[in-house]
């Protein structure tokens, strides 16, 4: 053992390899030396290991060699000075998925970001006052535009408007919501614990399935600072139900002088019944249903940057902003002017249905996913050797992200099967791959759903295809 650990070369041995000096030059020296330091430590523990287990195997003298480590260490430093954040292909025909990042941004939105971040903005001033400006301004005029509400501001996502509404509305006081609508999203945004930390209290009212008026009306007492409409995004309950419309809840909070709010979920500008997309109400529905306040997400429907959107009247929007916790929870200047950027498209709804990606992929007509379905096929087959077998199936594809509940739209998918290789290990290459593609398996086969694809990710998942099968 003592001999192998002698064997193997030193950190400093390696740092005056021509290869490492090399590396000095286009990688910063501290990822250079650790990668180096685990490559050897790699090699100690292996040494270790085999003298533990009394194995006796000869260990193979080629990876003790000065080069063996470097080809190591040269294969850690790659992976080192990669950012962890990577962009993706989103070959699931997801739309919102939460895992890969929700809503792509507009080009609209990007150049503001960019414009914005470059250099100084007037953030928090008022350029014809000369003084101490707010930071909300900047989206509200559109809000108010676009709805024809009273108030508006935009925290760090739903979650925290909601967060900040009842705590806000109903610090030690109580919150009358309905059971059917305590929803869980993505298994970390649960109704009820971010209703304890806000400080205010949950007075439940009728069954899952079923809530009349009179429940909620019943629950009111001396104590009760809030009733609280939930969006149920991610579920929806079928068959014998009973839930009250937020304009009667509008119209009660109004008899007993309580505000009422709406947390929408997602938050869509445009009707999408007429994309097949379920009954979600619009914004500007909610806006005139009466309630006083409305929550949505930035990055659903909206198809902007994560945000959590406050909409209502001003009596209720003012102490809400002023809440110390709008600090804690505020938008940053790149946030707001993708906010900004994407708000302002949809001042021409015909316009933004194309132009904000989420919107397109959601209603783009079957006929350009079939074009890039055939596009996808028509690439495998000419790269396909015989053992890869390439259908085009009828498919549906979600839109994800807590979204719509019922919202399953038709596609088109290119499914692949090949004669070796599983679709297990197919879909591990292109996951861990260059570009990364993330794809589905159904009935072992990799599903490709071009919903959600591009012209030129397109391109390159046949490339990436190609590079497989050949190795
Ligand atoms: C998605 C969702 C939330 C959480 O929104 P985030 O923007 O992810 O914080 C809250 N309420 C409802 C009803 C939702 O659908």
């Amino acid at each position: 053992m003592k001999e192998l650990l002698k064997q193997l070369p030193s950190v400093d041995e390696l740092l005056k390899d021509h290869r490492t000096k090399q590396w000095l030059e286009s990688y910063p020296r501290v990822l250079v030396l650790e990668a180096v330091r685990t490559a050897i430590d790699a090699r100690r523990k292996a040494i270790f290991k085999s003298a533990e287990t009394k194995t006796g195997r000869k260990i193979d003298d080629a990876l003790f060699s000065t080069e063996g480590v470097l080809n190591h260490a040269e294969l850690i430093l790659t992976e080192l000075s990669e950012p962890s954040l990577q962009p993706v292909i989103n070959a699931t025909g997801v739309i919102v998925h939460t895992n890969l990042g929700r809503s792509i941004l507009s080009e609209k939105a990007i150049q503001r970001v960019v414009e914005v971040s470059r250099g100084y903005s007037n953030l928090e001033y008022d350029i014809p006052a000369g003084e101490r400006g707010k930071r909300h301004v900047h989206i509200e005029g559109i809000l108010t535009r676009l709805t024809g509400v009273e108030a508006a501001t935009a925290v760090n996502n739903n979650a925290a408007a909601v967060l900040l509404c009842l705590n806000t509305l109903a610090c030690g006081k109580e919150v009358i919501v309905s059971r059917g609508e305590l929803v869980e999203i993505g298994g970390s945004f649960r109704v009820p614990d971010v209703m304890e930390r806000s400080n205010a209290t949950l007075r439940e009212v009728g069954t899952t399935n079923k809530t009349h008026l009179k429940d909620y009306e019943k629950a009111i007492t001396g104590n009760t600072g809030l009733i609280l409409k939930v969006h149920t995004s991610n579920y929806k309950i079928v068959g014998f139900t009973k839930e009250v419309h937020p304009d009667e809840l509008a119209r009660l909070g109004e008899k007993h002088g309580l505000p009422v709010m709406w947390d929408l979920g997602s938050g869509s500008f445009i009707d999408l019944t007429t994309y097949g997309a379920g009954n979600e109400p619009t914004v500007q529905q909610a806006v005139d249903s009466g309630v006083d306040v409305l929550t949505f997400s930035g990055d659903k429907l909206l198809g902007g940057p994560q945000a959590g959107m406050i909409l209502g009247k001003k009596k209720y929007l003012d102490p809400i902003r002023s809440n110390p916790l709008a600090r804690a929870l505020r938008l940053d200047k790149m946030t707001l002017a993708a906010l900004d950027g994407t708000l302002g498209q949809y001042l021409d709804m015909g316009k933004a249905v194309h132009d904000i990606p989420t919107l397109w992929m959601l209603t783009q007509p079957l006929e350009e996913i079939e074009r890039k379905a055939r596009l996808i096929a028509d690439g495998l087959a000419n790269i396909s050797t015989g053992n890869l077998t390439v259908t085009m199936q009828d498919d549906t594809s979600q839109s994800g992200g807590g979204a719509l509940p019922t919202g399953n739209f038709p596609t088109k998918t290119v499914c692949i099967r090949h004669s070796t290789l599983s679709a297990n290990q197919i879909e591990m290459r292109l996951r861990t791959g260059k570009p990364h593609i993330i794809s589905r398996i159904k009935e072992g086969m990799v599903i490709f759903d071009p919903r959600t694809l591009n012209d030129e990710e397109i391109g390159k998942i046949v490339e990436a295809v190609k590079t497989i099968l050949q190795h």
